[in-house]
């Protein structure tokens, strides 16, 4: 059995205002085609490029939240080679003296670290036009921040290549430094790979690129370990080599060889200070971190709410306005357990069941409610919810009446006790009208009476739906269930 070995490399686009070096707006989504362009962003002779600090700090804290030494002088560098998206005919990036290295993250306890974090400028774009045998370019994401990290070859599998790229994609979302998305190329990640008999000694690497997804990096990942596999057992030797993912056919193919390394001729970019990163602007020992980090949020809902489940959890770390919305919620059921039990200490196996009554609720009613839109665009509010939830755990009204209240609320705003007084929803507490509601579903449905007496158990669930359906959902089906047998015994 061979070792396998990965590192990746990951750029992604920062969200700034501007652009690296110039004003330009930063947006690459734009339809139309250099727009957001200038002669600095273009390398025109004679222009002089200007540092966006806001990039610089943005990369600071991706730094600090990946535990990484922060640099006390950094600086840019230029890496030279031609290439027709390259308006300059060079590349300012880093080199030697990256604003951060040496951190890591931890995923499923298992540890990777972080060789180093850089900044750099995007390159423009080229379309081929195949029938018009030629290419157009478009410049307005020349220049674009562009942030690359690098991990140590850490990574064992196309799973935990995936799981990495995925925790990065979050944290970067959490820092709101970036959106991330891997399909619109604000986040790219570029696997290298090599596989050895012996653990600790690396083998010949291969660089896959163009992986656009993280479904993407996983298989071709997974495809590359057992090419490189075939080749070794054949007794033949890994080339050097950068590879594509052909997304289709599920393999990677031949790009170009690598045989020595390419020589940029970096250099420190004279049109640029040194950045004392102590000093003004930067104060690096001012950067805090704004947000909890998803791993600390993923503790934080186990000791705090008892979330175990892992498809629960990933729900609300995924989705931010969710959790916080879920927080209020619970914050405000738990005010309501106090009015309601003047012990005013909720004991801890109720607390939980409201806990599974909250995210119940919200995991599967609720997002059916908002479909594609965002906890934000809710007009319940999260003191209604928790009165709903208080009506459902005092078992006043059935969790049938709970679902359309929701809906109803969710639709009117409106204060969910109101909701059942005007609408006469309230649960049928009265025991002789119950009684004789039953009785009149019990003469109308005599047929099922007799599978009932005939040994037919379920003929019991089908008169307590007939009960359900002529009150509304009125009556607790518990309850209905006891009197209905009551009546016919
Ligand atoms: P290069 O200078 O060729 O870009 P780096 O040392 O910068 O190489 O490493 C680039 C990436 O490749 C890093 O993520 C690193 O962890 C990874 N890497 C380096 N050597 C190997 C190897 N033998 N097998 C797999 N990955 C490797
Ligand atoms: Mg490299
Ligand atoms: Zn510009």
């Amino acid at each position: 059995m061979y070792k396998p070995v990965i590192g990746l490399e990951i750029h992604t686009q920062l969200k700034t205002e501007s652009k690296m070096f110039c004003s330009c707006p930063n947006r690459s989504s734009v339809k139309e085609p250099n727009i957001n362009i200038c002669p600095v962003c273009l390398g025109h002779p004679g222009t002089l490029p200007v540092i966006n600090e806001e990039a610089v700090k943005k990369v600071l804290e991706v730094g600090m939240a990946l535990d990484c030494e922060l640099r006390d002088v950094s600086r840019f560098d230029r890496k030279n080679y031609f290439y027709p998206d390259l308006p300059k005919g060079y590349q300012i990036s880093q080199d030697r003296r990256p604003l951060c290295y040496e951190g890591f993250l931890d995923i499923k306890g298992k540890r990777v670290r972080i060789k180093r974090i850089h900044l750099e400028e995007d390159t423009g774009k080229l379309f081929h036009d195949e029938k018009e045998q030629s290419s157009l370019v478009d410049f307005n994401r020349a220049g674009i921040p562009l942030m690359e990290l690098v991990t140590e070859p850490d990574i064992r599998s196309g799973y935990e290549a995936y799981k990495f790229a995925e925790e990065l994609q979050l944290i970067f979302r959490y820092l709101e430094i970036s959106d991330a998305n891997m399909q619109e190329g604000q986040m790219r990640v570029e696997v290298n790979i090599s596989i050895s008999h012996m653990e600790g000694r690396l083998g010949t690497k291969v660089e896959i690129k163009n992986l656009n997804s993280f479904r993407a990096v996983q298989r071709a990942v997974d495809y590359e370990i057992k090419r490189q596999s075939g080749i070794l057992e054949n007794g033949k030797h890994v080339l050097m080599e950068t590879r594509g993912w052909n997304e289709k056919k599920e393999e990677t193919f031949a790009q170009r060889e690598k045989e020595e390394a390419f020589d940029y001729r970096y250099f420190p970019e004279p049109d640029l200070p040194p950045m004392y990163l102590n000093d003004p602007p930067f104060n690096k020992q001012n950067i805090k971190l704004k947000t909890e980090l998803p791993q600390k949020k993923r503790e934080r809902f186990k000791n705090e709410y008892g979330i175990e489940e892992e498809k629960e959890m990933e729900v609300f770390i995924a989705d931010r306005d969710l959790a916080d919305y879920f927080e209020r919620i619970m914050s405000e059921t738990l005010n309501w357990t106090k009015e309601w039990d003047e012990k005013s200490k909720v004991q801890k196996r109720e607390k939980n069941q409201l806990t599974r009554l909250v995210v119940n609720y919200l995991l599967t009613d609720f997002l059916g409610l908002i479909k594609e839109k965002t906890a934000k665009d809710t007009l319940i509010t999260s003191e209604n919810f928790a009165e709903l939830i208080m009506l459902v755990y005092k078992k006043e009204i059935s969790s049938k009446m709970a679902k359309d209240l929701l809906k109803e609320m969710h639709e009117t705003g409106g204060d969910p006790s109101q909701i059942i007084e005007e609408k006469g929803l309230s649960q049928i507490k009265n025991t002789e009208e119950a009684k004789s509601l039953i009785k009149e579903v019990i003469e109308e449905n005599s047929g099922a009476v007799i599978d009932y007496k005939e040994g037919k158990k379920e003929a019991l669930q089908f008169l307590v739906g007939k009960v359900m359906a002529k009150t509304k959902g009125r009556l607790d089906p518990e309850k209905a269930l006891d009197e209905i047998k009551k009546i016919i015994d």
